[in-house]
């Protein structure tokens, strides 16, 4: 059973389509970063997986359980973390939380425990007296990251929230969350920062005006081709390297793009990995003495680029490297 299991949701408000047909699912104890450019669509669903909202049509489920039809029971279940939330004046660090623990029923021993190990893990003891509206971007989040986590939910959904943190923060909260995660909580995390998600998360899946365009791991998007379906590879030999690009000129579906010191960038028209191998015995064939020969990856950013523009120009956005079933995508 998936922890999260979205099955073709939608969300309408008057003519526009927030969430047009979103299907996905995140496994048990995995991080699943969500990608999206604003508005896409993120928000609102996240917010109905977090039982604040009604989807138009289509179904949610946290744990197998259903958002709308077993919204309490939900609720047990997920720690939510919003983009923004309010902090109230004249309340401390200690008694916003023990305001919220008061109100998920945490009493006596057992309320002060869960605070005080709430408060170690996001490193707010030392902030405990301060006012929580004085605090900074950072800390604000470790006190929100810190409310959503008082009553040990399984599964944390997290609305943005590296943004506006600076670096310092960043790598803080990066390092809590994979701290989660090697607990075995399921998260699934929105974010602009598309490098930050993809050192963290074990998917990423991408929205674009309201529909899922890819889901996938990151290394995969790293090695996946171009918009074209090429793909880059760095070829350096023993000699004078413009060898390489007089061998490029005689060859088909091969092409150089630069020089380097030694070599050069070359661009092969498919991502099939034999067409590759022939490439390399034929310069080896040939008398290219290489001694290096390997993959480019791309940036996450380039990657999504190219899915988006894949879109565009009417090509399945489904880029092929291989997932475990239940993390493929089934959208048309
Ligand atoms: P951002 O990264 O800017 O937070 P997002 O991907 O989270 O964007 P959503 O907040 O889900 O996007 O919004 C998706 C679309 O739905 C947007 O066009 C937004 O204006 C619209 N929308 C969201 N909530 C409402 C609402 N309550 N009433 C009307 N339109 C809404």
């Amino acid at each position: 059973m998936s922890a999260l299991r979205v099955n073709d949701l939608h969300r309408s408000f008057a003519h526009l389509k927030a969430v047009d047909g979103v299907t996905f699912e995140v496994p048990h104890g995995s991080v699943c970063g969500f990608v999206g450019a604003n508005g896409a669509g993120k928000t609102t669903t996240m917010r109905i997986l977090a039982t604040l909202d009604y989807p138009t049509a289509g179904s949610a489920e946290v744990c197998g359980i259903n958002v709308v039809h077993h919204p309490a029971e939900v609720r047990r279940m997920i720690g939510w973390m919003p983009d923004h939330f309010g902090n109230y004046e004249h309340m401390t660090v200690l008694e916003y939380l023990d305001f919220y623990a008061r109100a998920l029923g945490y009493k006596g021993k057992e309320r002060r425990q869960r605070i005080q190990e709430v408060m170690e893990f996001t490193d707010l003891i030392p902030l405990a007296e301060r006012f929580s509206n004085k605090l900074s971007k950072g800390m604000t989040q470790r006190l929100g990251l810190g409310r959503a986590l008082l009553h040990d939910p399984q599964v944390l959904i997290m609305d943005e929230p590296a943004a506006g943190l600076d670096p310092k923060a960043r790598v803080e909260l990066k390092h809590l969350i994979r701290v989660l995660a090697q607990e075995g909580k399921t998260i699934f995390i929105s974010s602009h920062i598309l490098s930050e998600l993809g050192e963290m998360c074990d998917s990423l899946l991408f929205i674009n005006h309201g529909r899922i365009v890819h889901h996938g791991d990151a290394d995969s998007l790293r090695r996946g081709s171009d918009l074209l379906g090429g793909v880059l590879y760095d070829v350096q030999i023993d000699g004078n390297p413009a060898a390489v690009s007089d061998w490029c000129v005689l060859q088909q579906g091969v092409q150089f793009l630069e020089s380097r010191k030694t070599g050069g960038r070359i661009r092969i028209e498919t991502p099939d990995p034999s067409q590759a191998a022939d490439v390399l015995s034929r310069m080896i064939k040939d008398g290219l003495r290489v001694i290096e020969f390997h993959r480019e990856e791309r940036n996450l950013e380039d990657a999504f680029i190219d899915i988006l523009g894949r879109l565009d120009a009417g090509q399945s956005p489904i880029t092929p490297p291989p997932l475990p079933p239940s993390s493929l995508i089934t959208d048309p």
